[in-house]
């Protein structure tokens, strides 16, 4: 037996901030880690809206992971879908991009799947209005968009083309209401000359909200600023709304005294809602811990599952003390289960308690206008756009990431250039996603048959 063999497995899902972080503390630490990714890439979500709206390429806001890991010779990264656990026989359970089975024995495991959109019951929503969690969903946001412009152009009924002119978007939360800023600078400042028919200036921005004001959680204060500055961009705020139907004309919504008013949208934007992703639930049902309302799993202080010390879930996914969905509680968590794994493995005492360590908020809502929130200093305008900026330089993972995030930024919000402006007219290939069956047809065709036993991976 060489010592490989005898050190201990880690499994890790999801390689998001807790994943990552947590390979990272144990990277000198005398152990096997398999990092399992549904996606080849580690992907900085926040800055989302700026790969949608054209500012950054999508390689610059996602690192490939293998790239990420390559000098860290103790893990292995896979790509693979998680379907559940056998928590008994200490396995991770998986499905390859080609449909065959994989397992992964652990001793170990740290679960950090995040979180993924929520309709409220009504996914059928989706197909008229994407949501914002992944690259994907990024680049169908950019072709409907930069899309609608072109469709608005070239409509000859004035209605339809003002439908084309109007964008709709459900949450005012900051994706929403990053969205929603950016899309009236595309319209007022990008766009401006480009075209011949239409004034792009006179698309309509609707942002719609169930609560009384945008950005509620950065407090009064906060919120009332960024609605004034919302309000001279010209998104026209409609709060204590809610959404009844969503179809291909675009959205119906009910306001606070029952009227339900149609609003004619070529583009409707889904902003609201997180819930776990199914993962979440197998791996409950496999161990009994409980979930909160969103599906979350709820951990102890020490971030494990109850009467499973060697489960831990970190960041999005995890329900401890009401933390919130954000980065810093997904690199502190990864932080901190890697410490406790790298303790226990030494034999040492465990680490204390997790404790999470605020460290503050910020949203953008226009060039040269954000809004920060650490603790008791609330600030906004031009002073928090530059402290935005700051904290995503600082952030952003790589440094060459960072670098080309300023090189793009510097057009963007100098000249109003958004160089990231390509699209596809169509969906390309013939699955929709790498998980998806495929037709038989193609796959007897094009592709080698998957074998039907599982095969067994131990990291
Ligand atoms: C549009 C947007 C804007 C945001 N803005 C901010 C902000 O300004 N500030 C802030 O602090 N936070 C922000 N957040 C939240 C922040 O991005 C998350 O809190 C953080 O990414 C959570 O990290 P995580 O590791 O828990 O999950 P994620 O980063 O979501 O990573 C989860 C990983 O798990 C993988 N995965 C999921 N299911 C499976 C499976 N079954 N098998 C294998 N792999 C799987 C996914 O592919 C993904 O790579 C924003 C989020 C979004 C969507």
């Amino acid at each position: 037996m060489n010592d490989q063999d005898s050190q201990r497995r880690v499994v890790i899902i999801g390689g998001g901030f807790a994943g990552l972080f947590a390979a990272r503390m144990l990277r000198r630490a005398p152990v096997r880690v398999t990092l399992i990714d549904r996606r080849p890439h580690h992907l900085f979500q926040p800055l989302l809206y700026q790969c949608s709206t054209g500012i950054l390429s999508e390689g610059k806001i996602a690192v490939p992971l293998r790239d990420l890991l390559r000098k860290q010779k103790n893990a292995d990264f896979v790509l693979a879908e998680v379907t559940g656990i056998d928590a008994d026989g200490r396995r991770v359970l998986a499905t390859r991009p080609l449909g065959d089975q994989m397992e992964f024995g652990y001793d170990y495991l740290i679960v950090g799947a995040g979180v993924q959109q929520s309709y409220f019951g009504h996914d059928e929503y989706a197909k008229w209005a994407p949501g914002m969690k992944t690259i994907e969903d990024a680049l169908v946001i950019r072709r409907r968009v930069f899309g609608a412009f072109e469709l608005a152009d070239t409509a000859v009924d004035p209605a339809e083309r003002s439908r084309w002119l109007t964008f709709a978007l459900v949450g005012a939360g900051p994706t929403g209401v990053e969205l929603a800023g950016q899309i009236r600078e595309v319209a007022t400042k990008t766009l401006r000359d480009e075209y011949r028919h239409i004034k792009p200036e006179d698309a309509r921005v609707l942002l719609f909200d169930g609560g009384d004001a945008p950005l509620a959680p950065f407090g009064p204060e906060l919120s009332a600023k960024a609605a004034r500055t919302l309000a001279k961009l010209g998104v026209e705020q409609h709060m204590h709304s809610i959404v009844t139907n969503i179809d291909g004309s675009g959205l119906s919504v009910r306001a606070q005294d029952g009227t339900v008013t149609h609003h004619e949208a070529g583009t409707v934007l889904w902003t609201a809602g997180v819930a776990a992703p199914p993962v979440a639930a197998a791996i409950a049902a496999a161990t009994g811990a409980k979930q909160d309302r969103a599906g979350r799993i709820v951990v102890g202080d020490d971030c494990t599952i109850p009467d499973h010390p060697e489960i831990f879930v970190t960041g999005d996914m995890m329900s401890l003390n009401k933390l919130p969905g954000v980065c810093e509680v997904a690199m502190q968590t990864g932080i901190y289960v890697g410490e406790r794994i790298k303790h226990d493995v030494a034999g040492k005492m465990p680490t204390k308690p997790f404790r999470y360590r605020d460290l503050g908020s910020a949203a953008y809502l226009s060039r040269g206008r954000a809004v920060v929130s650490v603790r008791n200093v609330h600030l906004s305008g031009f002073v928090a756009w530059i402290i935005w900026l700051f904290i995503h330089i600082g952030f952003l993972t790589g440094v060459r990431n960072r670098l080309g995030a300023l090189v793009s930024w510097w057009p963007a919000f100098v000249r109003d250039v958004r160089r990231e402006r390509t699209y596809t007219t169509e969906q390309v290939g013939v699955i929709g996603s790498a998980y998806d069956v495929l037709p038989p047809a193609a796959a007897a065709a094009e592709l080698p048959r998957p074998g039907t036993e599982p095969s067994t991976r131990t990291g």
